[in-house]
């Protein structure tokens, strides 16, 4: 009786443990992260315009902006996409919350450990869950090169049909005489008598009729 209420007791725990998962193969099961876990970045660099702002707003400065190639030259000229160095990174979301294109969310990947300091420094080939193909990247990086040729030539013509207009030259050195004028000093303003140290007609009239009055008070005095 005793020998089977004692192999009864270890029984059960056996039973149980072949039950109830009680421990998970990490890494290869991972638990569920709740929805509001802030994991390493996700970028869709086919929206990203490179302006950066992901990297100015992050107060441990772990962002950095670098070239890679399978964005949108239409949307990002210069070609420059985040880097995060998550040696610094604290995951706060800032980056996240500026970005104007909304290309860059926190992902629910949390994984990120490795042998290297680099390992953790990962650019956009590696952040980017989005991007362009090789084929795609060609036809964009050509449409990007034929709008700015166009936009060369039309700025050209712009510039000849201006050089050709009849008075265009006339007219500038006019609006230019104008302006001097305007802004020219008080003293350079003055009448040509003045300038010239000799009285006008109308002061040298009236110096004489004063000149009359004082030699003879009578006349113009008080009647
Ligand atoms: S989550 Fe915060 S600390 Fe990390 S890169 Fe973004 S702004 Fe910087
Ligand atoms: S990820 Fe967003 S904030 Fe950062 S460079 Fe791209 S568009 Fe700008």
């Amino acid at each position: 009786m005793l020998k089977r209420k004692m192999l009864m007791n270890w029984s059960w725990p056996l039973k149980i443990a072949r039950e109830v998962e009680v421990t998970r193969l990490y890494p290869e099961v991972m638990m569920e992260l709740p929805d509001a876990e802030r994991g390493l970045h996700e970028l869709d660099a086919t929206k990203c315009i490179g302006c950066a702002s992901c990297a100015r707003v992050c107060p441990n400065s772990c962002i950095e902006m670098v070239p890679y190639r399978y964005g949108n030259p239409l949307k990002n000229k210069k070609m420059q996409y985040p880097q995060i160095d998550y040696g610094r990174c604290m995951f706060c979301g800032l980056c996240v919350d500026e970005c104007p294109a909304e290309c860059l969310k926190m992902g629910k990947k949390v994984t990120m450990a490795g042998w290297e300091r680099d390992e953790i420094v990962r650019g956009p080939e590696k952040i980017a869950v989005k991007k362009f193909s090789e084929k795609e990247e060609q036809a964009l990086e050509a449409e990007a090169k034929r709008i700015a040729a166009e936009k060369a030539a039309a700025k050209k013509a712009a510039a000849k049909e201006g050089a050709k207009k009849p008075g265009a030259a006339g007219a500038a050195g006019a609006n230019n005489k104008a302006a001097k004028k305007k802004t020219a000093p008080a003293g350079e303003g003055a009448p040509a008598s003045k300038a010239s140290g000799k009285p006008s007609e109308k002061t040298a009239g009236a110096a004489a009729e004063e000149a009359k009055a004082e030699a003879n008070p009578k006349v113009g005095g008080a009647t």
